[in-house]
């Protein structure tokens, strides 16, 4: 039986100041997708919220943070999210697309790094946040991938490669991924109930929220616990996704930008 690692819970306690803070996730932002990147940034421009949380997979791949010191795409978001952060702040968790947003992008564009899990504690309640994919147990074949691309040692060496070097593996792998999506006998796994319901009760909180399977639901746990889905982003699709998750004082609502 698969368990998953207990993690520590840090806290991200909100100042009294904040009213809302807005979460999104898994918006796989690509130069070759403008629709998603120009919601995405129209929003930044004008969000009313006191804070914003990025849970993860804000990138649709992500080799390095030297990819935004040249021109290109990488350089546009990191300057997008900088100036956002000159306005709000902006936390950032990683996903399994972007686990290599590092330290130098996060001085650069001024937010700030979270782990997974955290929880935020904003007006008393507490919320677990995660990107979600360590607790989809039965995905065994991508957590052996994850625990040996998340050790220091792995992305020392990934990142002593040449940037073209990584850029090409980063499209091989996904062309695999894409192979594998295809396969009509892929299972998608899911967060694992019992694993969220024990995360839910050791960081004392009653809602876990977390992103990465793309399947947007409010799932009751029982006992009064509750797992909350982000969706993910495409604004061109039809119907255009793009939707954040408002947490205030009324609890949380999810907003369709249009
Ligand atoms: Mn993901």
């Amino acid at each position: 039986m698969s368990t998953v690692a207990n993690p520590a819970f840090p806290e991200l306690v909100a100042p009294p100041a904040w009213r809302t803070v807005d979460l999104m996730s898994d918006l796989h932002l690509q130069a070759g997708e403008p629709a998603t990147f120009e919601a995405w940034q129209g929003y930044l421009q004008t969000t009313p919220a006191d804070a914003l949380i990025i849970l993860g997979d804000l990138f649709e791949v992500w080799v390095g943070d030297d990819a935004a010191a040249e021109p290109g795409f990488e350089a546009q978001c990191a300057e997008l999210l900088r100036r956002t952060a000159q306005r709000l702040p902006v936390f950032f968790m990683h996903g399994n697309r972007d686990f290599l947003v590092g330290a130098a992008l996060a001085a650069q564009s001024g937010f700030t790094l979270l782990d997974d899990p955290t929880v935020l504690v904003l007006h008393g309640q507490r919320w677990l946040l995660s990107h979600g994919d360590i607790l989809c147990l039965e995905d065994t074949e991508y957590l052996e991938f994850r625990a040996q691309v998340r050790t220091p040692q792995w992305q020392a060496a990934f990142l002593a490669r040449p940037l073209e070097e990584r850029r090409a593996l980063a499209r091989a792998m996904r062309v695999q991924s894409e192979d594998r999506k295809r396969n009509p006998s892929m299972v998608w796994a899911d967060v694992d109930t019992d694993a969220a319901r024990a995360w839910l009760r050791q960081a004392n909180a009653h809602t876990l929220v977390h992103g990465h399977t793309h399947r947007p639901a409010n799932h009751d746990l029982g006992h009064g616990l509750q797992r909350v889905v982000l969706s993910d982003w495409d604004a061109a699709a039809h119907p255009p996704r793009a939707q954040l998750l408002c947490l205030s004082t009324a609890g949380a609502q999810r907003a369709d930008l249009r």
